[in-house]
């Protein structure tokens, strides 16, 4: 983002954006655990915790740590590597991993070597409708049974042992709108539950619980209101409806999708689901005049067998900032002021770290993890936060912290069962909000809103004054969730960072989009170690053990939110961006480093193509709408082709492309309903206009 002019910036983001044994006192496990060398679930148990019991590989020999193996097969549809988000499950001896297109890889753990894999064969017309990318975050594992939910809707339910499809639910509820999965499923009691994505295209947000062996609906959860003609008036959605004014946006959807964190509470039965953002951004665009706008950006307990609500805690009432609820919630036993509490814990994107009794969803602490200006500080007693003024951007820009990408995204923080401390992965950037008028448009980013991040215009000092100095960059925090204090942080690096493990080992493990697995010590915060594999990290590692052995798992690839970016520090303008899993273990041999990335000669397009400077101004405009969400403004582009650098026979077959979906498997799809023959030959001209230099592939 620093390499970029704030206007360009403002339209990237506009595109993007949008873009969480060792008992001791401190922690414990609800639920069972599994064996310690396991990882069955998403988190490793039920607490979500990402902390594993192992030990074997510390801080006196990561040194020693190597390669075991590598996993490079995944599908890949046409020239596009996509984003991987996904932790491995471990049960038994073989790992279960999930790659883009929601293809599920079932290998040797010892080996790597393909046991079986299962594509869904995701249509490839559903990567327009998602706002960040083909990836998907996991599978879930019970009784034999591998539980995958696609990107274009389906829940299916797998023999662990062959991959053979057992049963297969369509969990969208409206297939005209742009509803996404990319979350894994989880299960909860009988149920196995799945919710999606989309909240910043237009859509309702909701969970669907299924039976585990039957695969039929058991019950579903709306996480807000629709218009009352709906008719679908839950005691639930008529406590919702109370803090929505009659005349809501309905047709924009409302948003609050549930689509990642979600943990099963076994002692009370409870699944709680952190929900999503509304849409639009703006509340005073969403629901003048309204009230909270419940059930948006909120932590909420359902009842696992009944998909009624026992309680629910709302992070950012009447949120305007984007600032979802979605980030992974862990479990656990804290001892606070003398007295065991079982809490649920968060780090949402709006900057401050919740700690919540998870009986009761009663509010215990509410501290500041990083930089936070829209709101001074969270009331105990109200449980609400008291806004800053700087939060109301309804007549005027505003600046805040942290923006829209949150101080944490989707990449999971760990909980320490032996330091009880959590680990954060942060991110710290102000962003520049103003209200925008919006309308719905089928499969199109819908905010009501512009946001835009650093750096700023020389206009917007004023807005600065009263703010921390502008940054964008990533780290890695130790949080004590007792003392409500930051422990350590580690150094700053590039914006953009991945999720985290712990482990008894006194191990904290976090990847990079520098191509770096960083090892810290956990009490210290000391770097222990770099491991460069030369691919750009985002999800979370993880550990287990198989015949006294420890493994280190990770998977690499950039995309996600930030497949469309080009930022500071990113690896894959050096090495070639792919999807890869990677198996360390001590004694391993030399890493797998991807083959440099080679610049390639600008081609120009033929000159047939060109147009008017009427024509190659409104093609910039139809781009700037349909296009640029993957592909980038000028040659901006990342893990998606360079406009600017087409070779003849796709200047040939544009059309075919663009309107009758040549390449839609690849996932470019057939724009047809939104753009005629004239906007096609109109963004052509725009596209064969030469540039001044080559920005990407
Ligand atoms: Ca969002």
């Amino acid at each position: 983002m620093q390499t970029q002019s704030g206007s360009l910036l403002r339209s990237q983001f506009l595109r993007i954006l949008l873009m969480a044994t060792l008992a001791l006192q401190i922690g414990c496990s609800p639920g069972p655990s599994a064996p310690d060398g396991q990882w069955p679930q998403g988190g490793r148990n039920e607490d979500a915790a990402y902390f594993s019991p192992l030990k074997t590989l510390a801080e006196t020999n990561v040194d020693q740590l190597g390669q075991a193996w590598e996993f490079t097969n995944f599908v890949v549809r046409g020239r596009t590597h996509r984003g991987m988000e996904t932790t491995p499950l471990v049960v038994g001896r073989v790992m279960y991993v999930t790659g883009p297109w929601s293809v599920v890889y079932a290998l040797d753990a010892t080996t790597g070597e393909e046991i079986w894999r299962y594509d869904p064969e995701v249509d490839g017309g559903y990567a327009r409708r998602g706002c960040c990318d083909v990836v998907n975050r996991g599978v879930a594992v019970d009784d034999g049974i591998v539980y995958i939910a696609t990107y274009d809707g389906y829940l299916v339910a797998l023999h662990a042992n062959t991959g053979k499809p057992i049963w297969k639910s369509d969990t969208f509820i409206d297939r005209s709108r742009s509803y996404t999965s990319t979350g894994a499923p989880r299960v909860a009691g009988g149920n196995v539950v799945i919710g999606n994505a989309g909240a910043e295209m237009g859509v309702r947000g909701y969970i669907s619980a299924y039976d585990l062996k039957s695969g039929k609906l058991s019950w579903r959860f709306f996480t807000v209101p629709a218009a009352p003609e709906t008719g679908d008036e839950t005691p639930d959605v008529a406590e919702a409806r109370k803090t929505w004014s009659t005349d809501s946006r309905w047709d924009l959807g409302g948003g609050g999708t549930v689509w990642d964190s979600m943990v099963y509470d076994r002692e009370e039965n409870n699944l709680i689901i952190g929900t999503g953002n509304g849409m639009p951004h703006p509340a005073w665009s969403r629901s003048p005049g309204g009230g909270d706008n419940l059930y948006l950006s909120s932590i909420v307990a359902i009842d696992a067998a009944t998909g009624r609500k026992k309680w629910h805690y709302q992070t950012t009432p009447a949120d305007s900032w984007d600032y979802t609820a979605t980030q992974n919630l862990i479990l656990a036993t804290l001892k606070i002021g003398g007295a065991d509490r079982k809490v649920v814990m968060q780090a949402p994107k709006n900057g401050f770290f919740y700690v919540i009794d998870r009986i009761n969803g009663k509010l215990i602490s509410a501290d500041k993890y990083t930089h936070v200006t829209w709101a001074d500080r969270v009331d105990l007693a109200t449980g609400r936060p008291v806004l800053a003024p700087v939060s109301d951007y309804s007549k005027k820009p505003t600046i805040v912290w942290p923006s829209e990408f949150g101080g944490h995204n989707w990449q999971p923080m760990a909980f320490s069962a032996s330091t009880g401390l959590v680990y954060i992965p942060v991110l710290e950037m102000p962003m520049k909000h103003e209200t925008a008028p919006q309308s719905y448009k089928p499969f199109s980013l819908i905010q009501g809103s512009i946001p835009s991040g650093r750096p700023f215009d020389a206009q917007d000092a004023a807005l600065m004054k009263g703010q921390p100095k502008s940054a964008a960059q990533s780290v890695l925090k130790a949080w004590d969730p007792v003392a409500r204090k930051v422990v350590w942080a580690s150094r700053p690096g590039p914006f953009g960072n991945g999720g985290v493990l712990a482990t008894a080992g006194n191990l904290t493990v976090q990847g990079g989009i520098d191509g770096y697995l960083y090892i810290y010590r956990s009490t210290t915060g000391k770097l222990l170690r770099r491991i460069y594999i030369g691919t750009a990290i985002m999800a979370a590692p993880m550990t287990y053990a198989v015949d006294g052995q420890q493994y280190l798992a990770i998977t690499a690839g950039l995309g996600g939110s930030l497949g469309v970016e080009r930022l500071d520090g990113m690896v894959s303008f050096e090495r070639e961006n792919r999807e890869r899993l990677l198996v360390f273990k001590l004694g391993g041999g030399a890493v797998s480093i991807p083959p440099r990335v080679t610049p390639q000669a600008l081609r120009s397009a033929p000159k047939e193509y060109r147009g008017t400077a009427a024509q190659v101004a409104q093609g910039r405009r139809l781009f700037g709408d349909h296009c640029s969400a993957c592909h980038g403004a000028e040659g901006h582009a990342n893990n998606f082709p360079n406009l600017w650098n087409l070779p003849p026979e796709i200047h040939a077959a544009f059309n075919d492309i663009v309107l009758r979906g040549a390449f839609k498997d690849a996932g470019m799809a057939d724009f047809s309903d939104v753009l005629t023959k004239e906007d096609a030959r109109d963004i052509h001209a725009y596209i064969s206009e030469p540039l001044k230099e080559s920005r990407g592939p």
